[in-house]
């Protein structure tokens, strides 16, 4: 079955007549709990709920695949309540005092400010790198854990997740790769050697700027129970109405990554054609320094493109002329939005740094837009 079959199918119950094609959510803390609790599936909702459960088989068969060996794997999905609590049950649950996690010093600002102000001051230590090519190898010794981005957030750098796997496993760390950007269905880190698939789904993976939603996916059963463990001693949990609204998104991913993808490569081919563009970041173009390994692990390069303009005015210039592009931070809407963004800080871009999300828009409409706000600039 292709892809957008099998995630459409994942999303339905199963088929018992005169019950809805979609179970609504539960809404729950105790269930019906006699006796022996190990003969209940569900007892309270901090620990399961059945409404996670059908959200958590959708999204582990689209984590699941093939490793390169050709050994097929089945991954789980546990659901939490945003991208960072995801992010944070993975530290959580893997980092102790006196390891060590690597990670790059252009990953999501939330996640290095996690690390720094809270996992380093309770004793793990923390290597950031600018860059994680191969050449950065050496900081994985002695590492438990290799934390990847890519494409990073928001300057669209690409690393080989094969490569940098294979090293770390072999330095004996574990890899963690968030994939909020592609989402699994564009790039599998799992099938690339990852022990960790994270992701904020607040993103393209539910994509109607209306939900927050992160997942964890592993192959490891071991890795599974301990990820479970600190959802639910943390209780960093969504609720039913989210997982249902996430579920129901979830059905039209293929169709909104396909074409929120394709709009953005047309977007970043025509800004490179604007003499006010000074440079464009997209893992699409041929002319992107990640592109040879975006194409090996990439099955979509993702909506989200960066490019800069000369300055802030030409940037808030730009953004407050165009009228089809919504000033917003986030990605992976079927709107398209963009923002300046050194406004929040803590990256190192310039002062005319725009990131943009391609949305599902007539793409025509959004380079004629781009267009006479390009033009207004002085
Ligand atoms: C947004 C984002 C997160 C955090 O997700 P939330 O859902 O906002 O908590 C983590 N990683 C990346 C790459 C993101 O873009």
């Amino acid at each position: 079955m292709r892809d957008a079959t099998k995630i459409i199918r994942s999303t339905l119950t199963r088929a018992v007549p005169g019950t809805p094609l979609h179970e609504g959510p539960v809404f729950a803390a105790p269930y019906h709990t006699p006796g022996d609790p190990a003969d209940t599936p569900y007892t309270y909702a901090r620990s399961h709920n059945p409404s996670w459960t059908a959200l958590e088989r959708a999204i582990g068969q689209m984590e699941s695949g093939e490793l390169a060996s050709g050994a097929k794997y089945r991954a789980s999905a546990l659901v939490f309540a945003s991208g960072m609590a995801a992010v944070t049950a993975v530290f959580g649950a893997v980092l102790r005092p006196g390891d060590v996690v690597v990670l790059q010093s252009n990953a999501y600002f939330a996640a290095r400010v996690l690390l720094q102000e809270y996992f380093a001051k309770m004793g793990v230590k923390v290597r950031m790198t600018e860059t994680l090519g191969i050449e950065q190898v050496s900081l994985l010794e002695g590492a438990r854990l290799l934390w990847i981005e890519t494409p990073s957030n928001p300057t669209m750098d690409v690393c080989d997740i094969a490569a940098l796997t294979e090293a770390a496993h072999r330095a004996g760390a574990l890899v963690a790769v968030d994939n909020t950007t592609p989402t699994p269905l564009g790039q599998l880190p799992l099938a690339l050697g990852a022990d960790f698939s994270v992701a904020s789904d607040t993103k393209a993976m539910t994509g109607h700027s209306d939900i927050l939603l992160g997942h964890v996916a592993v192959r490891d059963l071991e890795l599974r129970a301990k990820i479970d463990q600190w959802r639910t001693l943390t209780g960093g949990i969504l609720g039913p109405m989210e997982a249902w609204l996430a579920l129901r998104s979830i059905a039209t991913l293929p169709l909104r990554l396909e074409r929120g993808c394709e709009n953005a490569q047309r977007i970043a081919e025509f800004l490179l054609t604007r003499n006010q563009v000074e440079s464009v970041l997209y893992p699409g173009l041929p002319s992107h320094p990640g592109h040879a390994i975006a194409i090996r692990q990439m099955r979509y390069f993702g909506p989200v493109l960066s490019f800069v303009l000369r300055d802030k005015a030409a940037a808030e210039t730009f953004l407050s002329k165009a009228t089809l592009i919504t000033e917003a931070t986030s990605f992976g809407s079927v709107t398209t939005t963009a923002e300046r963004r050194a406004r929040w800080g803590g990256d190192a871009i310039a002062e005319g740094f725009i990131r943009m999300s391609a949305g599902c828009e007539a793409v025509e409409d959004l380079i004629e837009d781009m267009a006479q706000a390009l033009d207004a600039i002085r």
